[in-house]
């Protein structure tokens, strides 16, 4: 075959057409690759909104939000008030400005020092137990569930700001001097863009001591797991109070979700709920 490639006979150039090969079919269509369609979507929510400029790329709007509860939702969390906050807390504000892209899948992220920021799905799923204590005074509690609640590991401060919008007030303890300052920015820059968002009472401390003097508490959960659950925070567990906390398996490996119950009468229920992988629980302070 020569160079130019016509192994018919007579084959000289300019070809007739009906010499020419028959033309490759146009290939199936293909679902087009619409990487502008996110940013897309949110500027026609702006001007629906009334063109209020959006911020960023768009992390700021609802609409990101919303299909992030869309996917707890198919996925089974169903609490209203668990799925109202995963719609109004921006979590992007919360993440490293590399990883803000990823800040609405449901999944566990670096928030630096080694700790990481737990997957919507199962902060969904803890709040959501939370919710339930059995304690819970359906009329005096209405729009708080969580009541006073206790958060050991504070992280960023993503949950806290989560657990804000459900209780009357939040106290939350981390070991790590850097993440404690860093949440206090981030709650700060939260509390700047959404005003009105309700405080979190942040604690440089070791939280396996719980903390002391705002006990005892309705609601207490660990984003932290150890081998044992701390007796301190049994001892500030109010009656009708409930702790969810990841703890080691019971001679297995990896860990189970813990659930605790104080009745009204004082006696303690633990129960468990599944597997669950969080960073461990750590003692003392740095
Ligand atoms: N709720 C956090 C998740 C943080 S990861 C968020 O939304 O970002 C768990 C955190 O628990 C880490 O920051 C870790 O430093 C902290 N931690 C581990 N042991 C602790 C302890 N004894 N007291 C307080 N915080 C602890």
């Amino acid at each position: 075959m020569s160079e130019h490639g016509n192994p018919r006979k007579g084959g000289r150039f300019p070809l007739r057409l009906d010499q020419v090969a028959s033309a490759p079919k146009p290939a199936a269509p293909r679902e087009l690759l619409r990487p502008q369609a996110h940013l897309q979507a949110v500027e026609r929510e702006r001007r629906v909104q009334g063109g209020q400029t959006p911020q960023g790329v768009g992390l700021d709007s609802i609409h990101v939000r919303r299909r992030m509860v869309e996917r707890l939702r198919a996925d089974g969390l169903s609490h209203p008030l668990v799925l109202d906050a995963f719609a109004r807390l921006p979590r992007h504000l919360f993440v490293d400005t590399a990883l803000v892209n990823q800040a609405y899948e449901d999944t566990s992220l670096p928030i630096g020092l080694g700790q990481t920021i737990s997957k919507p799905s199962v902060v969904g799923a803890m709040v959501a137990l939370l919710c339930a204590r059995p304690g819970l005074r359906v009329q005096l509690d209405q729009g708080k569930p969580l009541g006073s609640c206790l958060e050991i590991g504070t992280g960023c401060g993503y949950q806290a700001s989560l657990l804000a919008l459900m209780a009357r007030q939040v106290v939350s303890v981390e070991r790590l001097r850097d993440l404690h300052l860093k949440a206090r920015q981030n709650i700060d820059t939260l509390r700047r863009n959404e005003p009105g968002w309700p405080d979190v009472r942040l604690v440089y401390g070791d939280g396996m001591l719980g903390h002391p003097p705002q006990a005892p508490y309705d609601t207490i959960i660990a984003a932290a797991g150890g081998s044992q659950l701390p007796q301190a925070w049994l001892d500030q567990l109010a009656p009708g109070g409930r702790l969810v906390a990841p703890t080691a398996h019971p001679g297995g490996a990896g860990q189970v979700l813990t659930v605790v119950d104080r009745h009204a009468d004082g006696r303690l229920e633990q129960t468990v709920s599944g597997a669950v992988l969080f960073v461990p629980l750590k003692s003392g302070i740095t």
